[in-house]
């Protein structure tokens, strides 16, 4: 993933010193942690959507149904599991 580290605060902001000089530095800052707080935010958001993606798959795992007769995962709604030939009904 993005590792913003120290070094790179360090290296954009003398960046944002030469380019637009000192006098600017105090709305440059802000506009920097604005940007690094919502690009935090946007990163909590991606890892939490990704990890409600993996829960979803699992619940669904589990809501699949088993034969009654050797525990395998079946289709739902077959009559005969197609493993051992097990009424479903
Ligand atoms: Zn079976």
């Amino acid at each position: 993933m993005f590792g913003l580290q120290p070094t790179h605060l360090l290296i954009i902001l003398v960046v944002a010193l030469l380019l637009f000089g000192p006098s600017k530095l105090p709305e440059i800052g802000k506009a920097l942690g604005k940007t690094i707080r919502e690009f935090q935010s946007g990163i909590k958001e991606a890892t939490q959507g990704f990890a409600e993606e993996i829960k979803t798959e699992n619940s669904s795992a589990e809501a699949k149904p088993t034969c009654k007769s050797c525990g395998k995962v079946i289709a739902a709604g077959v009559k005969f599991c197609p493993e051992c030939g097990a009424s479903q009904t």
